[in-house]
């Protein structure tokens, strides 16, 4: 049976459950009124229009879920037919559940069309939405890997500089224009997917322990002389001497006592997409943080972003996942505003930007532009973003950006090793 199939039985607990998390949180509110608002305006029209909603909003897969169980129009439509990036039933049909109950939606001219006895005997069954997860696992790390890419090769143009400059000189940044400090070429890369893509090659080549392999990847990529290796990267990388938790600290001292920036931030995603167990997941987050970075806010900022990814892999909404994951920390409702601080290298304010961008703006494109046009460490808070939001869409709605990407072979090839490294521990 399919890891999509549902019992909805069980979701009915777990929307009780999931309520009460979420209604003691803030940002619950602005949640609930969103998708509210998307199912009402959605629900009014036909359903040749509901293809245009894909990709824009990632409310849509959750009004396909609703229709489908409501025996609505839909359910003539194959869900594969609408090359949906994804379609996680488990947790959309509870929102829908959460949100028939919130909102009374019954009431607003919309009546259910099975009986309460049809409900029961529904409640008891499975429903299987025939898409494999193989698929729908590759095109999650596809959509992270291009993601993180495309955000850092966006921002690279933009990187260091202040959003009136960035204004003057290109207006706004909405395609790869290359150049920047670094003089890139259009679609090339930095520093954050070179140093994530050894975090990836490093687990392949040991995914039961892999921080030695990262390291030496790390060490590889140094001796090709990157341009922008990062200050507390560049300390560490120099102080190793067998022992990566030394040469942190060491960096650390030789810093002042700093070593919180977001360099080990930006490149944890791949341990999220590696490892299902959640336990082992955190391990390696945690550790690969601290072959760098000694300062507990960078270890922090690595464990909540990748709790994140990992609820997203597994079928959760992806501002669902950043309410509960930011709950018991001190990122707790600070993407309801525009972030104060700048968007800089300091990892406290690098995630704060990620997730304000990612809760306030809905579709992967402006997502990323967004960052380019904020500037300072735009490519590292583009990728960042990116990232998760690539993750939560999948890689279709990315591929016209992806065919202008450098270096994008690597990146397939790298999705599709990390398919087998996480099936094989699935099996
Ligand atoms: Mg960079």
């Amino acid at each position: 049976m399919s890891r999509f199939s549902i019992t909805l039985q069980s979701l009915h607990d777990e929307v009780s459950s999931l309520e009460r998390k979420l209604d003691e949180s803030e940002a619950s509110k602005f949640l609930y009124d969103e998708v509210a608002a998307t199912l009402r305006r959605i629900l009014r029209e036909p359903v040749y229009h509901l293809r245009d909603q894909l990709d824009q909003n990632d409310s849509f897969d959750l009004v396909i879920t609703w229709m489908k169980l409501e025996n609505r129009t839909v359910r003539s439509i194959r869900l594969a037919d609408l090359q949906a990036p994804k379609i996680f039933l488990q947790n959309e049909l509870r929102w829908v559940r959460t949100m028939v109950e919130h909102f009374s939606l019954w009431a607003d001219g919309i009546e259910p069309v099975y009986t309460e006895d049809e409900i029961e005997e529904l409640e008891n069954s499975d429903v299987d939405t025939g898409v494999d997860d193989e698929v729908i696992l590759l095109d999650q790390i596809k959509g992270a890997l291009y993601g993180f890419a495309i955000g850092d090769a966006l921002g690279a143009t933009t990187e260091f500089m202040m959003p009136d400059e960035i204004q003057r000189k290109h207006g706004r940044i909405t395609e790869f224009l290359g150049g920047g400090w670094l003089g890139l070429e259009p679609g090339e890369t930095t520093d954050d997917t070179a140093m994530t893509l050894c975090v990836a090659e490093g687990i392949l080549d040991s995914p039961r322990d892999p921080i030695d392999s990262i390291g030496r990847l790390f060490l590889h990529w140094q001796a090709t002389h990157p341009p922008d290796i990062g200050v507390t990267v560049r300390h560490a990388l120099a102080a190793y001497q067998g022992d990566w938790a030394r040469a942190a600290k060491k960096t650390h001292l030789e810093l002042g006592g700093k070593s919180a920036g977001n360099g080990t931030l930006m490149r944890c995603l791949p341990v999220a997409l590696a490892y299902p167990d959640l336990q082992k997941m955190e391990d390696i987050t945690v550790r690969q943080s601290k072959m760098t970075h000694f300062d507990d806010l960078a270890s922090e900022a690595c464990l909540i972003y990748n709790r994140i990814a990992h609820r997203v892999l597994n079928g959760e909404n992806l501002r669902v996942a950043m309410v509960l994951e930011t709950e018991e920390t001190p990122y707790r409702n600070t993407f309801l505003q525009r972030p104060t601080a700048r968007p800089d290298g300091f990892v406290v304010n690098t995630l704060t930007w990620v997730f304000y961008l990612l809760w306030t703006y809905p579709t992967f494109a402006e997502v990323v532009q967004q960052a380019a046009n904020e500037g300072y460490d735009s490519d590292t808070v583009g990728a960042i973003a990116g990232g998760l939001k690539g993750l939560a869409t999948g890689h279709g709605p990315l591929s016209d950006w992806g065919n202008k990407l450098k270096g994008a072979d690597r990146l397939n090839y790298v999705a599709k090793k990390l398919l087998e490294l996480r099936m094989s521990q699935l099996a």
